[in-house]
């Protein structure tokens, strides 16, 4: 017997029929003796339609409120699924976010899990319940409810599970599995059956969005055995056939040194790029740009600072699409007069597509080639960001999909 979590994403939870597919495959594994936490997402579609009705209200709506909103679509996927459950004769209780608690910073539309009371779930456990858990949300210091952005009912399930100290945490979704890129941009991606946590965390933090990143690294940090496998299945198939499909995320570096050197495609279409021309170069002046960038609570990605002409310089940045209009806000209302720049200009039009593998340490050539494959297909790179395991290019966002395209089939990725 185990203590198993598991995440089932909007797609999954998307009708009365796939919810009582849910309740189907929960109760499968319950009955083979362990316990269960559900982290359900709301259902498909339907935190779009909440954010969606914020913005015909006002175009900026307040955060907290948003939060307040957003919530809503995880507490009625908990409720319709502990019905589900106890339709089929399984004890089940659902929980918000708040009444677990799962308690997190301010950060509203943002927030990060800080800490999570497992007592009353462990009770529930105990006594033989399925506990479903909100995924998404969680509550602050002073009794805020707060979510912690798109995608984050995965962070919620394996911080659940790290707090639990779960034996794995499975992430049901709409594919069956991590693959070398987005089945739905290439047809003939591959799925893997393992992939390393460190290229989990690269691939996830350029923009593959099949896992949240914190969730990755919640993963990472505690050494949580985390799957990605398919809701769409037969909800009765054998347990043992289930509890291997799926690419298992591994903590083992050296497993994959003699395998192919590139592991995955990422890419994100909603990058922006910033330039702030003509400023005077000399020490502060990144600080004072980015700075004020940051102090707004925007990320930015990559940068590049020109070579200096006559004491002036050239400053480029990329932060994503939706933060496009305040950073461009902060920086001309408080950067530029500030600093003298000459003007900033922005592309709202730019994607960022990455190569992403641990064989990229033990081989040569890759940016070479990566390079020489857009070049063929006439794409320009504007800007280039390296690490150890990943090299990432900024291009115009209508080549985008034919960069990923491309760079799958240079690299050998297509299935066989
Ligand atoms: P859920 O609602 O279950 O959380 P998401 O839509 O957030 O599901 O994530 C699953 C989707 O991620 C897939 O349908 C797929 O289009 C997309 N995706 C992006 N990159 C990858 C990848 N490398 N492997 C698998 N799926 C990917
Ligand atoms: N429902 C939230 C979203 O759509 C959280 C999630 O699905 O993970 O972003
Ligand atoms: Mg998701």
């Amino acid at each position: 017997m185990a203590l198993i979590v598991h995440k089932y994403g909007g797609t999954s939870m998307g009708s009365p029929e796939r919810i009582k597919n849910v309740a189907k495959r929960v109760a499968k594994w319950h009955d083979a003796g362990h316990q269960i936490v559900v982290v359900p997402s709301a259902m498909s579609g339907e935190t779009n339609r909440l954010l969606g009705l914020a913005k015909e209200i006002t175009a900026q709506p307040d955060p907290r409120e948003l939060d307040m909103l957003a919530s809503t679509g995880e507490q009625a996927s908990v409720a319709l699924l502990a019905m589900a459950l106890q339709a089929i004769g399984k004890q089940a209780v659902s929980y918000a976010g708040w009444q677990v608690a799962i308690k997190t910073d301010s950060a509203h539309t943002k927030a990060r899990i800080r800490s999570i009371d497992d007592t009353k779930v462990r009770q529930d456990l105990d006594a033989g319940k399925v506990v479903i858990i909100t995924g998404f949300q969680g509550i602050d210091e002073l009794g805020n409810i707060t979510t912690l952005g798109r995608g984050g009912s995965d962070t919620s399930a394996v911080a659940v599970a790290a707090a639990l100290q779960a034996a794995e945490c499975l992430i049901y979704t709409d594919v069956d599995g991590v693959y070398t890129t987005d089945p739905r941009v290439v047809s003939d991606a591959r799925r893997l059956k393992t992939v390393t946590f460190e290229e989990m965390l690269e691939m996830a933090s350029l923009g593959s969005k099949v896992l949240q990143i914190r969730s990755v690294e919640f993963a990472g940090n505690y050494k949580m055995p985390t799957r990605v496998l398919s809701s769409l299945t037969d909800p009765l198939m054998p347990l043992e056939e289930e509890a291997i499909s799926g690419t298992l995320i591994s903590f083992e570096e050296d497993t994959k040194m003699e395998q192919a050197t590139i592991t995955g495609i990422a890419f994100n279409r909603d990058e922006t790029k910033i330039t702030v021309l003509g400023v005077p170069d000399r020490p502060g002046i990144a600080y004072q740009i980015l700075g004020a960038v940051a102090d707004a609570n925007i990320e930015v990605d990559m940068i590049i600072q020109n070579q200096s002409v006559d004491g002036k310089t050239d400053f480029t940045f990329t932060v994503p699409r939706g933060e496009y209009t305040k950073a461009m806000a902060v920086l001309n209302e408080k950067v530029k007069t500030h600093i003298g720049a000459a003007n900033i200009t922005g592309d709202a039009k730019v994607s960022k597509v990455s190569v992403v593998g641990v064989g990229m340490r033990s081989h040569v050539g890759i940016a070479s080639q990566m390079f020489r494959t857009l070049s063929e297909e006439g794409i320009n790179i504007q800007m280039i960001s390296t690490s150890e395991i990943k090299i990432s290019v900024l291009i115009d966002e209508k080549y985008m999909e034919l960069a990923v395209r491309a760079l799958h089939k240079a690299f050998g990725l297509e299935s066989a």
